[in-house]
C-alpha cells in the first residue's frame, strides 16, 4: 500500500482557511484533519480533542522535549504544535493528512517530508482580511492589529508553497482546493502503482 500524502494549508489569521478546510472535508473521507496542541486559551464553542488539544505552557514544553510535535512554532505569545504520532499513523495506513498550521511549522514539517504539498490561502484583498478579523469578533482590537502584523510576516513565505488559493468565495475556493488534490494524484511520484499495473506483461 502507498503511503498517503500530506497537506499542509496555511494562510494569514481570519482569511477563513478553517472554513474552507471544514468545508472540503465534508465532502469526503479520503482526507483526516490533524488536530493541533495549543497553549492558547479556547475561544467559545471552540472543545478539547475536537477544534484543539488544549495544553498548559508546562505540558507543552514536557511534549516539546520529548520530541512529540512534527513541528511547533509560537504564534502571537501562544504555542502550537502537531502531534506527530497520529500523523504518521495515517500516513502509514495510506491516509492522506490535512495540517492547517501557520508558516513558521509548514516549513518545518516540508523540511522533515519533504513530499508533502503546501498550499497559502490568500484573501481577495488585504481590506477584507482586516473586515473578516473584526467581524468574527474573536478578538479584542490590540490582537487584531497583532494578527494583521503577523500576515505580513506570513506573506514572505509565499513563495515557499507549492500552491496559492484565493479564498474570496467558501464554495469557489473548496473547488479549487478539491483541483489540487486532483491533480497531486497525477503526479510521476504518486503514481507508481498505475504505472506497474498499466506496464505489467
Ligand atoms: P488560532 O489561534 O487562530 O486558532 O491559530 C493561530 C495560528 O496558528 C493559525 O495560523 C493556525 O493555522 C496556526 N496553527 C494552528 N495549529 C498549529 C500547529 O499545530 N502548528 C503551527 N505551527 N501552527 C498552528
Amino acid at each position: 500500500m502507498s503511503r498517503g500524502k500530506l497537506f499542509v494549508v496555511s494562510g494569514p489569521s481570519g482569511v477563513g482557511k478553517g472554513t474552507v478546510c471544514q468545508a472540503l472535508l465534508e465532502n469526503r473521507d479520503d482526507l483526516f484533519l490533524s488536530v493541533s496542541a495549543t497553549t492558547r486559551a479556547p475561544r467559545p464553542g471552540e472543545e478539547n480533542g475536537v477544534h484543539y488539544w488544549f495544553l498548559s505552557k508546562e505540558e507543552f514544553q514536557d511534549r516539546v522535549e520529548h520530541d512529540q510535535f512534527l513541528e511547533w512554532a509560537t504564534f502571537c505569545e501562544n504555542c502550537y504544535g502537531t502531534p506527530r504520532s497520529k500523523v504518521e499513523e495515517k500516513l502509514d495506513a495510506g491516509q492522506n493528512v490535512l495540517l492547517e498550521i501557520e508558516p513558521q511549522g509548514a516549513l518545518q514539517v516540508k523540511e522533515r517530508l519533504p513530499e508533502s504539498v503546501l498550499l497559502f490561502v490568500l484573501p481577495p484583498s488585504l481590506q477584507e482580511l482586516r473586515q473578516r478579523l473584526i467581524g468574527r469578533g474573536t478578538e479584542d482590537a490590540s490582537v487584531v492589529e497583532q494578527r494583521l502584523c503577523r500576515a505580513r510576516e506570513e506573506f514572505q513565505f509565499i513563495p515557499k508553497y507549492d500552491y496559492v488559493l484565493i479564498n474570496d468565495e467558501i464554495p469557489k475556493a473548496v473547488e479549487r482546493f478539491a483541483h489540487i488534490l486532483e491533480v497531486e494524484n497525477y503526479r510521476t511520484k504518486n503514481s507508481q502503482e498505475i504505472i506497474d499495473e498499466v506496464l505489467k506483461l
